[in-house]
């Protein structure tokens, strides 16, 4: 059986001969960006882990146990998620009376299959209590358990919890693998899943994301076209967008603004040299190129730059409108 999973062919085969080989760890922390796969492959070692005659390190596909996985009814699967909230991407809460019931669950014997399977998802939305609640389990693993941690980087978590974990740290995926699974696995027309795929950054989750909610994709388009009307606005509208901007989205909303204007100033900066790479952003070839006419390359050096130090800097909490509008001061003009 598949692992039903886009790319990442290095880490399934990795894991199968875990499996085969019967050197199954205790816990995996599995980790990369939003919309890589991190939690089809959770789910697909889990199915693996729970299956009654696993061929090769991977699930059957037609036995009880993966009957019940196919509908996510298995027993012997626990699963937490965070709780979602905000509108434009997700984030969400990790809520430690869910990591409670799971330490606790866990502590049983299986029901049905040889093992339990916890898999904890996006365990970075955790607080450090849940984290911690969760590390008597990993220290001192009941037989028979196997836990699974998907989050964005390793370094969001705990120490003591990242140590105790094999880690599987996936990468974004080159566009045209996106784009073929875009178009053989969604039946997305070509040139279409061309561009969803570069815009993903490599991420079949957001790609088809993107694909599936056309407000998404307009959403992009609008706050990337934001990007010229800034150049060429005063100071003023410089500061009035800083503010809008800190008061109508959240952190994370702010972050993703973040990284798709760099997206853009990246693109900027190819179009100045003769190098021959991929760009991201397909649909504003023409901007993109009246910029790269437009714009020096440092001042456009500058710009990114200044985009990475406010993602660093809200990443710690400071002040969203201030950093904007430092930012938004250091871009040129037009
Ligand atoms: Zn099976």
């Amino acid at each position: 059986m598949s692992w039903n999973l886009t790319g990442h062919a290095w880490a399934v085969d990795l894991l199968r001969r875990d499996l085969s080989q019967g050197r199954i760890r205790h816990a995996y922390l599995i980790t990369g960006p939003d919309g890589l796969g991190k939690q089809s492959l959770a789910l697909g070692l889990a199915s693996a882990l729970l299956c009654d005659a696993p061929e090769a390190g991977s699930a059957c596909g037609h036995c009880r146990a993966c009957m019940l996985n196919s509908r996510a009814t298995h027993p012997d699967l626990l699963k937490v998620v965070p709780e979602i909230s905000g509108k434009r991407i997700r984030t969400g809460k990790v809520k430690i009376e869910a990591v409670r019931q799971l330490i606790y669950d866990v502590s049983l014997k299986p029901i049905e299959a040889r093992r339990r399977v916890a898999c904890l998802i996006d365990f970075d939305a955790a607080n450090d209590q849940s984290q911690n609640a969760l590390l008597k389990t990993l220290e001192e693993p009941p037989a028979n358990v196997v836990v699974i941690l998907t989050a964005e980087s390793a370094d969001t978590l705990l120490p003591t919890i990242r140590s105790r974990c094999e880690v599987i740290a996936l990468r974004p995926l080159p566009p045209a693998e996106v784009c073929d699974a875009l178009v053989t696995l969604h039946g997305i027309e070509a040139e279409r899943a061309d561009l969803l795929a570069r815009v993903s950054g490599g991420r079949p989750g957001v790609a088809l994301r993107l694909a599936r909610d056309p407000d998404a994709l307009a959403e992009r388009y609008s706050t990337l076209a934001l990007v010229k009307q800034l150049l060429l606005g005063s100071r003023v509208a410089r500061f009035a967008a800083a503010e809008r901007l800190a008061r109508e989205s959240n952190v994370d909303e702010i972050q993703a603004t973040l990284q798709l204007w760099a997206s853009l100033w990246r693109d900027v900066l190819l179009a100045m040299t003769d190098a021959d790479l991929p760009r991201t952003n397909l649909d504003f070839g023409a901007d993109i190129e009246a910029l790269a006419r437009e714009v020096t390359p440092a001042a456009g050096r500058q710009a990114l730059q200044a985009l990475g130090r406010t993602a660093d800097l809200l990443g710690r909490n400071v002040n969203a409108r201030l950093a904007l509008e430092v930012m938004l001061l250091s871009w040129p003009s037009l």
